[in-house]
């Protein structure tokens, strides 16, 4: 069977759109059946609770989970307040525990999804059952081993799927912990849309304020719901606590979000993936520019150390030489290139010319 004909029934049978919220780490009984009482208090469409009990950090000597006790809260949570469950699994001896446990779905993280071995470790644990597991975007923005993973898990009859985009690691930080990088996902969507996709903006925006429109913005595209870390004390949370809120806050989100008819889809749907794709590249080009004037900061301070003039006409010869070349290459209009580099010139000026007043 090929990934393509992979469908998507049994997401159905669960609200759509598909929304899973819970927090980031399982820390005590008290904690989770909070969380789950409080989000069932506000009444939020929100089937599947979610908790990590093995928790992969990046450093060592962190928390790191709670472990298979945090399993029976998980059931506790179900039992009690008629969740369906989800963990994450990262090796075989989660899987079997999970099993045992009877946690209802299962997702790897995009730190597994990185590593073949594992991800291969994973499947075969779960060969012989039909759970549901969603496989998250792997922390590098690599289309092959995402889809990898997913073929990994459909050769051992594993065919209830689902991918999780996460957003991916960057070296410069920028103002998402992980970059959404919409393009790698939305290449996934169009190759495979029968797999659900759901948006993580927690993981992707590290923060509480951005979450909002991130989902949005997936469900404009056509996302079928949205994974988001919801505590009952989200500040005093022992993992992510900057990017967790509460089930009070969480049910807000949710009544705020839109969800498009799938009746216009095919038009809402173009044009939505165009345009997030436009903010994606100005979101980009606007990191780079900053980089670029932050050098031109460093720029100024040497040359007022050394004494040296602001501006140097050879320095500009060379920048209209490669926008020449660029403009050759990219069959951009010369005229569009110098204007731009014009005034990105301008302003790195400006910049050293106020470092200079300054100080
Ligand atoms: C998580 O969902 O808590 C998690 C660890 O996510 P990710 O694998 O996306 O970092
Ligand atoms: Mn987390």
């Amino acid at each position: 069977m090929n990934l393509k004909d992979v469908k998507n029934e049994w997401i159905n049978e669960l609200s759509q759109p598909l929304m899973i919220a819970g927090p980031c780490s399982a820390e005590s009984e008290a904690q989770m059946l909070e969380t789950a009482r409080r989000i069932r208090e506000t009444n939020a469409q929100v089937p599947i609770f979610r908790a990590g009990i093995w928790k992969p950090r990046t450093k060592p000597n962190g928390f790191e989970g709670v472990g298979v006790i945090g399993l029976n809260w998980l059931k506790k949570v179900k039992e009690e307040y008629g969740f369906k469950t989800a963990t994450e699994v990262a090796n075989a001896h989660h899987v079997f525990a999970a099993l045992e446990a009877d946690v209802d779905v299962l997702w790897i993280g995009a730190r597994s999804t990185v590593n073949p071995f594992t991800v291969q470790e994973i499947a075969m644990a779960l060969r012989g059952t039909d759970k549901p597991v969603f496989v998250k975007n792997p922390v590098n923005p690599d289309l092959a081993l995402w889809i990898g993973a997913l073929e990994r898990l459909l050769g051992q009859d594993i065919k209830n799927l689902g991918v999780i985009h996460r957003g991916f690691s960057t070296y410069q930080k920028t103002k998402y912990r992980n970059n959404p990088n919409w393009q790698i996902a939305l290449d996934f969507k169009s190759q495979f849309p029968n797999i659900p996709m759901l948006i993580d903006p927690s993981h992707i925006c590290g923060n509480r304020t951005g979450l909002a429109d991130i989902t949005q913005e997936a469900f404009n595209v056509g996302y079928q719901g949205a994974i988001i870390e919801t505590h009952s004390n989200p500040d005093e949370a022992w993992s992510d606590a900057s990017q967790q809120i509460t089930p009070e806050v969480l049910a807000e989100l949710i009544g705020n979000l839109k969800v498009r008819n799938s009746g216009i889809a095919g038009f809402d749907n173009e044009m939505g993936r165009h345009r997030t794709l436009i903010s994606d590249l100005d979101f980009q080009l606007i990191e780079l520019l900053s980089q670029r004037m932050k050098i031109s900061e460093k720029i100024g301070k040497l040359k007022k150390e050394n004494d040296i003039a602001i501006f140097q006409p050879e320095r500009w010869k060379v920048i209209t030489e490669y926008a020449t070349q660029k403009a050759r290459e990219t069959g951009m209009s010369q005229e569009f290139i110098e204007k731009v580099f014009k005034a990105i010139h301008e302003e790195s000026i400006e910049v050293q010319n106020s470092i200079m007043i300054d100080r």
